[in-house]
């Protein structure tokens, strides 16, 4: 097949936290689908800072394997795929942050930062936005009094709150709030619009890039991509980068919906996309290869 560097998959999960198949096996079909390039995101680890581990977060005694994983990967695909160091870092306030420490010491290639976890105010237990429905319900129950409108709120504060710190470099799902509200109405619409707003304004203040997230789709959970239609029309709008990505836990959705993506893309009026081509420290000019979309 001709290889065509019009794709690369740069949300990428493994066995090392929720994925299901290898470094390798992902470097492969990343190969087989004649993909630019490969980034792995493994959720970063929480259990320190959250005091107990979970099914999802990369558990972190196997930081330092993961990394060695990756640099051999690196080594065992040059000149047939470009494979990038990443980490898909959540944001806690006051607990995680891709500012910490321990993710900065790694020197990765790339981060992408997300907002999964909320923590009311009112001190009630922690949940995140896109478990089962009954998490998030529980959630919404103890730790909003059942007021939709005060979480969307509070997810949108802890997305601008992440944007403004910044250290790092891909916006990750930036409406993932809408996996367990979408169509519901437990809102007003514009509120949330103009709280997108506001999120892609910071975002192009900080020079960061919206991923076009094409997960709740590969795993049927929601018919379309995060972020929204009407999400992209903003940065559309303010002109701010989009990167194409599957957040694929599984090989076979290594560029699961990529035509979705596109022709998402197309409709909000987007004309190019970008992919990661290599990243010199202090120098993000490089970082980027822009691909035009064609009608
Ligand atoms: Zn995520
Ligand atoms: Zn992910």
């Amino acid at each position: 097949m001709k290889k065509q560097p019009l794709f690369s998959s740069m949300h990428t999960h493994t066995k090392f936290c929720d994925g299901k198949d290898d470094i390798e096996t992902m470097c492969q079909a990343a190969y087989d689908n004649s993909l630019f390039a490969i980034g792995f995101s493994s959720h970063a680890p929480t259990d320190k800072q959250l005091g107990s581990v979970n099914g999802w977060n990369m558990k972190s005694d196997l930081i330092d394997e993961y990394v060695k994983q990756v640099h051999a990967a690196k080594e065992r695909w040059k000149g047939k795929l470009n494979v990038f160091l990443g980490l898909e870092v959540d944001y806690i306030k006051g607990k995680r942050s891709p500012l910490d420490s321990d993710i900065v010491n790694l020197k990765l290639d790339y981060i992408i930062g997300s907002v999964h976890y909320l923590f009311p105010e009112n001190g009630a237990q922690g949940f995140t936005v896109d478990g089962p429905q009954e998490e998030f319900d529980t959630g919404l129950k103890y730790g909003f009094g059942g007021n939709a409108q005060k979480l969307m709120h509070s997810y949108y504060d802890a997305e601008a709150e992440m944007i403004s710190a910044g250290g790092f470099d891909i916006i990750g799902h930036a409406d993932l709030l809408k996996k367990n509200t979408l169509g519901k109405n437990l809102w007003r619409q514009e509120e949330e619009t103009e709280r997108q707003k506001e999120i892609v304004k910071i975002a192009k203040k900080m020079g960061l890039v919206f991923e076009v997230n094409t997960g709740g789709i590969n795993r049927n959970k929601i018919p379309e991509t995060y972020p929204s239609l009407s999400f992209l029309k903003i940065i559309k709008k303010f002109n701010v980068p989009v990167i194409i990505t599957a957040d694929a836990h599984r090989s076979k959705d290594i560029n699961g919906n990529y035509v979705i993506a596109l022709n998402t893309l197309k409709e909000a009026g987007i004309k190019k996309h970008y992919i990661l081509k290599e990243k010199t420290i202090n120098n993000k000019s490089v970082w980027l290869k822009e691909i035009i979309i064609k009608n």
